[in-house]
């Protein structure tokens, strides 16, 4: 009886927290523009040209995980790999332009982990989300000692081990990321279990509108972010609506920013999609291999993966 009574007593605090968040303040959200594209639309041409364009990978504290949230088990692939806990980095990637300044590739964590482990994550089951940070880790204090004053940030996608530092930045300056994608994590029954609200003191949203982008083989839709060529947006959906990697066409060679399309250099490697994280499987493996065959046609293109560097 007291065990059904705590179950009712819960179910309602889980829908009491559900509705509170639908109601959750979210920025205003408007199509990026980007400049005309003054590049070649193939990318040995792209490559054969490339920009003063840095990229700098930051990690701002780890994150726990399950092996079968960054590792899709089911996968064939994965046939006995077992499932167990450990802690991944939680990157931050920061990009200068000699001419349109300073940029965050996601936004890491902010300085609210080094003393709770869950940091500015809110909510009832807010112990799922549990991280570790040394001090001055966090994302302001790495730019603080860099001197760096940012221009804006683009997200791979908005989950909140991606948006936990946004906090921690200035909030009017540029925020963009794939069109349709979301702040709250949406579990059965539609009811959300934590409130990922980093973003909502934020003053606009920029969206990449992929559909009316152009295609350049073998990638799908691709946006020239400045229109020099330099740095590229790349739709690869899947982990979520609208996931995008980034390619940094520096002149100390080309970056590929994968995002979450794959976590692990084990999926990276073996060709298996995240698991539990990931909204539609089969689509991120697709993205996944279609980035796999690009690299293997671009072999000098150096690759940061989500949650783990490839030495
Ligand atoms: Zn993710």
């Amino acid at each position: 009886m007291y065990h059904i009574r705590l179950k009712i007593k819960y179910c309602s605090l889980l829908l009491i927290a559900g509705l509170g968040a639908c109601k959750m303040k979210q920025a205003p959200r408007t199509d990026f523009v980007a400049p005309v594209s003054k590049a070649e639309k193939n990318w040995t041409a792209i490559f054969a040209q490339p920009k003063d364009i840095t990229v700098t990978t930051m990690e701002t504290g780890l994150i726990k995980v399950k092996v079968s949230d960054v590792l899709n088990l089911k996968n064939p692939t994965a046939k006995g790999m077992k499932d167990s806990s450990l802690y991944v980095p939680v990157f931050a990637h920061l990009v200068h332009h000699p001419v349109y300044g300073n940029w965050l590739v996601d936004s890491g964590l902010d300085s609210s982990f080094y003393t709770n482990s869950h940091g500015n994550i809110k909510g009832l089951v807010k112990a799922v989300f549990s991280c570790k940070q040394k001090k001055g880790q966090d994302i302001t204090s790495q730019l603080r000692a860099r001197g760096v004053t940012l221009k804006g940030v683009f997200f791979t996608h908005l989950h909140p081990d991606h948006i936990t530092g946004v906090p921690g930045l200035p909030q009017n300056i540029r925020y963009i990321c794939g069109k349709g994608e979301t702040v709250s994590i949406i579990r059965p029954l539609g009811i959300k279990l934590f409130v990922s609200n980093q973003m909502s003191n934020v003053k606009q949203i920029e969206e990449f509108n992929f559909t009316s982008a152009q295609a350049i083989a073998p990638l799908g839709a691709a946006i020239d972010v400045f229109g020099d060529g330099s740095f590229w947006a790349v739709l690869t959906p899947g982990h979520t609506i609208a996931h995008t990697s980034y390619i940094v066409n520096s002149t100390s060679g080309p970056v590929l920013l994968t995002g979450d399309v794959s976590h692990t250099k084990i999926g990276w490697d073996k060709g298996i999609e995240p698991g539990g994280f990931t909204l539609n499987r089969p689509q991120n493996l697709k993205s996944l291999l279609q980035l796999k065959e690009f690299v293997k046609t671009y072999s000098q293109l150096k690759i940061v993966l989500g949650h783990e560097l490839i030495q």
